[in-house]
Formats: structure tokens, sequence, C-alpha cells
């Protein structure tokens, strides 16, 4: 431990004068830290050291390990440009399957190597131009870059419905799945029907003696085309390796030009989504009852696009029932709905999401002149092209807010961020900089473009509500195209940022 203090301060020399590597710390090993370190050392930037709280690297993947997860991106998409991998079981992959592939990564590329396992950060100081680091255990230490690579939605939210605490059954959110309690044969209760609700529900449901879905508002969903990948086709992946990219770039085209586009304004493909959406719902569900309380009264994909073949099938199934009377409280019992129910339960899931606006808090992280992170987000988190902020020099975001997030592989936009995070340490290392970070200005401007551009997209426009929104009223994400994002991201203009030294 003394050992790491002493390396990471061996001067105050600002690292681009003094011609050393840059002391980088990045906080998390899931896929955008890892995807960090591998692409900074190969630019040349090996000073490196990982903070993960937890003993294994995987973020969302180590984190979630309910029933039926797994990843609605197609496998050969998602995983690193730089470790294609062709031994993949289905073409969207089981969570146990995908945590497994960001281990062997790891490993395989020496992260873990670097990786402070167990080491929360849980506090950031810039003083120019380094950044103060100090870990839970209370040690300090001394960098010149930090990356945050905390994800998005790594703070379960748990619902505030009165009583919640006198459920006598097991209960327990989705991201903290309790494995030592046996669902089979159990009546059990679901609160949500997000992406992660429809995963288990389809899962879980054969197994129940009851299935109680209690849903505050309907989803629309479209069939996952699920299939299993022959060992025949998967040698010969394997044998050729360009069958792995064209897969790569074909997912990759295809997603960016349909979904993506569809939320962003193409008339064509909303339409599209809208009518697999309906087709999906009138295939899978019989019943005009269930069906009419299934059917949203919102435009498809306004809330985030569930891509899922089990859900219709098991709520239909005869151990289920689709609630959609409103949760009154909570009891010893089971749950309480507004018609006076009780809906008697042994085992009672949450999964009712997440905190959108976390980021990299509660890690405390303050900037130039003392200025608090949180107290500047104040719930409505915002950053430069979604990596930087100003005020917070040397300081860089993967996943950061508002980046064009939603039915996209994040391995890859975090694949972009981290080059253009590289163009920016090559800057300062070329004009010998110490510092860089967002002229006020560039940031009000951009912020100011989407708020404008947002207004047209579908998660506006199509009348819904959903993690999306935060503080400002407005959704927090990329309005314009994905792909435009990710040109942006290869061709940093350095004219809206602040270079000092
Ligand atoms: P979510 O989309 O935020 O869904 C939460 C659900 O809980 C919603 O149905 C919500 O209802 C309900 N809910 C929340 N509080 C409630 C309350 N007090 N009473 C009743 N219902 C309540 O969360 P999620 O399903 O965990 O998914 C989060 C995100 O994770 C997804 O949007 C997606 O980005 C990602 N994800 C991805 C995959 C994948 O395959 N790639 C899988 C799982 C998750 P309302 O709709 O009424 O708010």
């Amino acid at each position: 431990m003394t050992e790491t203090v002493q390396a990471a301060n061996p001067g105050n020399a600002p690292w681009a004068k003094a011609g050393r590597q840059p002391r980088i710390a990045i906080v998390g090993a899931g896929m955008s830290g890892i995807a960090a370190v591998v692409k900074l050392r190969k630019a040349g930037y090996t000073d490196l050291t990982v903070f993960e709280k937890a003993d294994r690297v995987g973020g969302t993947w180590r984190e979630n390990t309910y029933p039926g997860l797994s990843c609605d991106i197609p496998s050969r998409w998602y995983c690193f440009s730089f470790a294609l991998q062709a031994q993949w079981s289905h073409r969207y992959s089981y969570g146990p399957e995908i945590q497994a592939y960001m281990e062997k990564v790891a490993r395989d590329f020496g992260v873990t190597d670097i990786t402070r396992f167990n080491t929360r950060v849980t506090e950031l100081t810039y003083t120019h131009p380094h950044w103060h680091l100090t870990t839970g255990d209370g040690e300090q230490a001394q960098y010149d870059v930090v990356i945050s690579a905390t994800g998005i939605l790594h703070q379960p939210a748990y619902p505030a419905i009165e009583g919640l605490a006198s459920f006598s059954g097991d209960c327990f959110h989705s991201a903290r799945w309790d494995h030592s309690v046996d669902v089979t044969g159990k009546r059990v209760g679901v609160i949500g029907t997000g992406s992660t609700a429809a995963q288990i529900i389809g899962a879980v449901t054969p197994q129940v003696q009851e299935m109680h879905v209690f849903q505050r508002t309907p989803q629309w969903m479209v069939e996952l085309p699920q299939k299993t990948y022959s060992p025949r086709w998967n040698k010969l992946v394997q044998r050729f390796p360009v069958l792995q990219r064209l897969s790569y770039h074909y997912y990759l085209q295809i997603l960016l030009h349909t979904f993506s586009a569809g939320t962003v304004g193409n008339k064509t493909m909303q339409r599209l989504i809208s009518w697999l959406c309906r087709r999906n719902l009138e295939k899978n569900v019989a019943d005009p009852e269930l069906r009419k309380k299934l059917t949203p009264n919102y435009q498809a994909a306004c809330k985030r696009l569930i891509f899922c073949s089990d859900f219709y099938p098991a709520v239909s199934s005869p151990n289920a029932s689709l609630v959609t009377e409103h949760i009154e409280r909570i009891e010893p019992a089971g749950v309480r709905t507004v018609d006076g129910s009780l809906h008697e339960l042994d085992i009672l899931v949450l999964a009712t999401g997440f905190d959108p606006g976390a980021f990299i808090l509660p890690t405390k992280v303050t900037g130039e002149n003392g200025v608090d992170l949180a107290t500047r987000w104040a719930g409505a988190p915002r950053a430069h092209r979604a990596v930087a902020i100003p005020d917070y020099p040397n300081f860089w975001m993967l996943e950061g807010p508002t980046g064009p997030v939603g039915n996209l592989s994040l391995i890859t936009i975090s694949e972009y961020q981290v080059d253009y995070i590289i163009s920016m340490l090559d800057k300062m290392k070329a004009e010998g900089l110490d510092a860089i970070s967002p002229k006020p200005e560039a940031f009000d401007d951009y912020n100011a473009a989407m708020a404008e551009a947002i207004k047209s997209t579908v998660w506006i426009t199509g009348g819904c509500d959903s993690w999306y929104f935060d503080a400002s009223g407005l959704p927090n994400l990329y309005p314009w195209k994905p792909n435009r994002y990710l040109r942006e991201m290869h061709n940093p203009d350095f004219s809206e940022y602040r270079l000092s030294g």
C-alpha cells in the first residue's frame, strides 16, 4: 500500500513539461475501464492504476446476476474491437458468458495486474495541475489525469413504497439478486416492467408457483432474434478472423442506422419500430384484455426499447398475473394495491432500476476553485461531449452524461471516448501543457444546442416518462445520430478547450 502512495507522488512538475509519463488513475474496472487501459497502453501511456471497489472486474456484468440476464446487443458487436471473440454460444450472450469474457480480456491484456481491487475512491480534489485521490481506507495519492469509468447505472434505485421494510418474505433488488433464495414453487412478485424485469419474468415464471407482475407503465417490446451458434460456425469464424470483423461492423452499422436512427428523428425507422412492437404484442398475447393492459399509450422507443421474446409468453401463462392497479403499500404478507387487494407473496423482487444521475457520484469530486461536482450537477449532470467538464481539468469521463446510450454497444462508445482522451493527452504532450479543460462558453453552446435538438427526439415527442429525464426536465442523452458522435470523438476540436501551460 505504502509503495503505491510513494510511486504516485514522485514530484510536482507537470508531466508534459517534465517529459515523463502522466500518472493516470482510472476509476472502475468495468468494460470502459478495461477499454481505457488497453487503448492507453497501446498509445504509449503506461503509468496506469485502476481503482475498483469490488473484488473482480466486470462492472454491470459482475453486479447483475439475476436469472435470465442477457445482453440485447449482438455478441459479435458487444465486445472489444481489440479482442474479438469467435466462440460465443448465442447471438445474444447471457450474463455469465459476458462476465467470463470481461475477466478473460482483463487477464489477457494485463488489466488485473494494475487494478487495486476492494478499493473505493471516495474523494478527488484538483489542485493545479494535479488530482489528489483519497480511497475508502484513507490512503491518499496524486495523479496527473483521472478517468472516470464508473458506468452510469450502478446505484440501485429502491422504490419509496410505504411498508417496504415490513415484508416478511425475501426481498431484494434485481442488481442484488439473493442466490440463496430458491424461487422454485414460490409465490413471486416483481415490481417493474423494464428491460431487467422482462428478462427476470421471462426466465423465472416457468419455475414458480405464482408470478405477480406489478406494472406501473406498460412497455413496448420487440422480439429478440436469439439463436444458438453452432460449434461449426464458430470454428469457421475462428479460422477466418475477417468474418469476426465483418460481423462486428455489420451489427454496428445495422443498429446505428435502424433503432438508433429511429430515436433521433428518422420517421421511417420510427414507423418500423412501432410496427414491430405492435406485431409482437398481437402475435404473442392472445387474450385481448391482457393485450390491452400491456399496450402503452406512448410511442415505441420513447422509453428504452426492450428486446425480449420471453416476457409476453410468461405473462400470458396460467401461473402469472399482470397487476396494473397501483401499489398502495407493502405489508408483511405481500403487496396491497389501491383496489384493496392483497397479493400474497413469498419473494418480492424490486426491478425498479437505478439512479441515472450517479455516474462517478457519490465520490466527492472537487474541481478548480473548490467546485463540488454533485452541487454543480444538482441532479442534472452535464458534460462537454459526454467526456469533460469546465473547471475539472485533466478529468475525463467514459459513459459520462448526455452520451449516446440506448440500444447501442456501450463498449464501442467507450472505445471511441478513449480515443478522444488519447488525442487530448497527445496534445498535452506535444505542447507541454499543464492542464486541459473545456471552455465554459464551448460547453454552454454545446449544451444549448443539445437542449434544442432533443425536443424533436422520440424521447420527448413520444409522450412518455423514463429514466432518461433528469432534474433539468430533459432526457440526459445525445440528441443526434450516434455516428455523428463517433465522428466527433475521432475529430476533437481543440478550440473548444482551455489549454494551459
Ligand atoms: P428501468 O428501465 O428504469 O425500469 C424500472 C421499472 O420499475 C419500470 O417499469 C418502472 O415503472 C418501475 N418502477 C420504478 N419505481 C417504481 C415504483 N415505485 N412503483 C412501481 N414501479 C416502479 O430499469 P431496468 O429495467 O433495470 O433497466 C435499466 C436500464 O438498464 C435499461 O433501460 C437498459 O438501458 C439497461 N439494461 C439493458 C439490458 C440489456 O439487455 N442490454 C438489460 C437490462 C437492463 P415506470 O416505467 O412507470 O417508471
